[in-house]
């Protein structure tokens, strides 16, 4: 059997399965048979702009990636609002919450993952609310409509965007977040406490170093009213949103056999440890990593839509990321270690009056992480300089002050800055 012949089933219509269905479809050795099944009830959507979405920075429409005429025009079965519950490898089928039982040939599982729920006192009651999904974010939008109080835990890029888009549409909102400043995985303490002064600025409070200690029930005992904290201090509540990290979604594959650890395990290819199925985005593992950010997955998507046209891809490998925060009005942009080590040269420009900071960490004159808030246009060039891995000691001096002002120092190919842009 060709390629071309073969029955792909991808499960998963969120962002990783929605982008690989367009690279396939792209190829001309596409698979003539493909179902793609999501158990979410819409066709693909823009997850990550349902933060600015929850501000009301933008129409819902805009965050539709297709419409079902398109899957129909592209010959790609949509199957909305299924869940696939079973997979039978011996026989390679797959089963669904609806009965429906479908024959694949090659089988791609791309379920994401779900919102971590903090396990303390309390946590089974209602109105414990997450922001992962479309009818989360239309919760939250028609929660903080009706104004009140809101506190939402985690102090991280999510927790983080959700706050400020329920305090856009009205409500009060706290934000608990248990380590020592905002965004610890991706600002230093002076960029978090730059970030913290501008959104108590807007209206936001924030409590730091803050441990969650228990939901507060109300008299039912039925319902969140608030949280508790450890230090004692009680944060009354309308809505309490959970924004504390990301568990994949294995339970298809686990019970299936496939081989999992924190996420499915995939090698450099996506595949599973049944040659017949693959993995990626959120739901999958590579060499101990798991996924919470877009573009390590749109690599991994270039590879499958590959592999599943029968070319040979470049195997996926690890590179770093880098990071920003969705909230309108503020600039900031991250990558690499948070913590200088010994051997760092570190790399300091700080302008309280104009709300600029940046910090270098330069490892024998390479470029090795970049905390920036405020003006940020260098940040991609930083982050390219880092990637290439060029000695950058030439321009040292002006390294803080960016391309324009650095790259004519450096004995560096000008393409950097064209890569940047
Ligand atoms: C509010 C928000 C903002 C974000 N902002 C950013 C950002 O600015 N930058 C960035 O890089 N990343 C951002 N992210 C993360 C980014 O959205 C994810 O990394 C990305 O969506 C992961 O893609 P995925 O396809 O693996 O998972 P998902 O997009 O979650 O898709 C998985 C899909 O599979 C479905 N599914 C699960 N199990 C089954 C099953 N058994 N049967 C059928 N269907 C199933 C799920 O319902 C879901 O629709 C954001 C995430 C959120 C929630």
């Amino acid at each position: 059997m060709s390629a071309n012949d073969e029955h792909l089933v991808i499960v998963g219509n969120g962002m990783a399965g929605h982008r690989l269905l367009e690279r396939v479809l792209a190829h001309p050795h596409r698979p003539r048979h493909i179902t793609i099944l999501g158990d979410e009830p819409e066709t693909a959507y823009n997850r990550i702009l349902l933060s600015p979405w929850l501000a009301g920075e933008m129409d819902r429409s805009a965050l539709t990636l297709r419409e079902r005429d398109w899957y129909t025009a592209q010959g790609v079965t949509l199957i909305a609002g299924e869940r696939a519950t079973a997979i039978d490898r011996r026989c390679r089928t797959l089963t669904t919450d609806q009965g429906r039982r479908l024959a694949y040939d090659r089988l791609v599982l791309a379920t994401g993952s779900r919102a971590a729920r903090p396990s303390v006192t309390g946590s089974d009651l209602d109105g414990i609310h997450a922001f992962r999904d479309l009818e989360d974010g239309e919760r939250l939008a028609s929660l903080a409509d009706a104004g009140g109080r809101a506190v939402v835990i985690g102090g991280g890029l999510l927790g983080l965007e959700a706050a400020e888009g329920m305090r856009k549409r009205g409500m009060t909102v706290s934000v608990v977040h248990r380590a020592t400043h905002l965004m610890n995985r991706q600002l230093d303490a002076t960029a978090a406490g730059m970030l913290a002064a501008e959104l108590r600025a807007r209206g936001l409070e924030i409590h730091t170093g803050a441990d969650l200690a228990a939901y507060a029930p109300n008299a039912d005992g039925q319902r969140a009213t608030g949280v508790v904290l450890s230090d004692g201090t009680t944060l009354a509540a309308d809505c309490v949103v959970a924004a504390i990290g990301i568990v994949p979604n294995t339970s298809l594959a686990e019970r299936a056999g496939l081989t999992t650890a924190r996420g499915i395990q995939v090698d450099a290819f996506m595949t599973t440890s049944d040659p017949h199925i693959s993995a990626l985005g959120e739901c999958c593992e590579f060499e101990g990593t798991t996924y919470g950010l877009i573009e390590p997955i749109w690599r991994q998507v270039e590879v499958l839509a590959a592999r599943l046209c029968g070319d040979t891809p470049e195997p996926y490998r690890e590179r770093p990321c880098a990071t920003k925060l969705k909230v309108s009005g503020i600039s900031l942009y991250a990558f690499g270690p948070i913590t200088p080590a010994p051997e760092h040269d570190v790399l300091t420009y700080h302008d309280p009056q104009h709300g600029d900071y940046r910090r270098l960490l330069l490892r024998d004159g390479r470029l090795e992480g970049a905390v920036l808030y405020g003006d940020t246009a260098a940040g991609p060039w930083y982050f390219q300089c880092a990637l290439a891995g060029h000695d950058l000691s030439a321009g040292r001096q002006a390294l803080l002050f960016g391309e324009h002002d650095a790259q004519p120092l450096l004995d560096t190919p000008d393409t950097l800055s064209e890569e940047a842009a």
